[in-house]
């Protein structure tokens, strides 16, 4: 399941080294040039280009379903600013398909990683065929 997680970030990566090489390629920028405009362009412009890209892409994993990959979504805010010891502030969020949720805490110290939490099947319980049990009869008239 994780596997859509992690070919996302991997695709998303491989788009920033690809857009910066296309912009290399159309520039026609040589890595090793004398002039200003080579030396700022090469050296400095794209190289701070594809890290930022890099970092976006690390930024909007953050806020992924580790299961199918998908943006989470509904934020809820959780926890209360004046507990300095317990019931932290943070913001829950939930995948839409029902896989999980993460918790991100808003604390000044807050350097614990998100906390994930992965749901059971949701649907499982409606396809599984029932045991004897109670059948349904006609509605009284
Ligand atoms: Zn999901």
């Amino acid at each position: 399941m994780r596997f859509r997680y992690t070919a996302w970030l991997v695709v998303k990566l491989l788009a920033a080294v690809l857009i910066t090489a296309a912009i290399y390629a159309a520039a026609q920028v040589k890595t090793v040039q004398d002039t200003f405009d080579g030396i700022l362009i090469g050296f400095w412009m794209l190289p701070m280009l594809f890290v930022g890209m890099v970092f976006l892409a690390v930024r909007d994993q953050r806020f992924r379903c580790r299961a199918c990959g998908r943006r989470l979504r509904m934020p809820v805010a959780e926890g209360n600013y004046g507990g300095m010891l317990l019931d932290h502030p943070g913001t829950e969020y939930v995948c839409p398909y029902g896989h999980g949720k993460l918790r991100v805490e808003v604390w000044i110290s807050a350097g614990e990683p998100p906390e994930w939490t992965q749901y059971g099947d949701m649907w499982e319980e409606l396809f599984t065929p029932r045991a004897a049990g109670p059948t349904r009869s006609a509605p009284p008239e």
